[in-house]
């Protein structure tokens, strides 16, 4: 049984310790090569090559700025969506879904993975920021 992971993650470059988010194909800051089927070969191997590390983004980050989207796409049952852009402790910045009644810009908020949308039986699953 396929089993759903939960969390949203960071990559940390094994080379320099550079965070990224999301993950990218080579480290902006020293230009490691990450390769992506490390994740998804267990048998994977390469000389000399050192797995990037993921940390998972969660715990507390602030509001840096928001906005409502009107006319949603295909799969979302609701007239809007609050969307917000926040910034975590340790400097990495995310988008997601901002469930606040009355957001102000440096709040403080806590972050969740939640259900997102449904499209043709599909669950999407992705950010959501709500007060801690
Ligand atoms: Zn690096």
């Amino acid at each position: 049984m396929y089993k759903i992971d939960k969390n949203v993650y960071a990559y940390r470059c094994p080379k320099c310790g550079q965070l990224h988010y999301p993950a990218p194909m080579r480290c902006k800051k020293c230009g490691y090569r990450r390769y992506p089927e490390q994740e998804i070969e267990p048998n994977f191997q390469k000389e000399g090559y050192k797995p990037w590390e993921k940390t998972p983004l969660k715990g507390s980050c602030k509001l840096l700025t928001y906005t409502r989207l009107w006319n949603l796409p295909i799969g979302f049952d609701q007239r809007y969506l609050d969307f917000g852009l926040v910034e975590f402790e340790n400097g990495i910045r995310a988008s997601g879904r901002l469930l606040v009644d009355k957001p102000k810009i440096g709040m403080k908020l806590n972050v969740r993975v939640e259900k997102i949308k449904e499209f043709y039986g599909k669950v999407c699953y992705g950010l959501q920021f709500v007060k801690p």
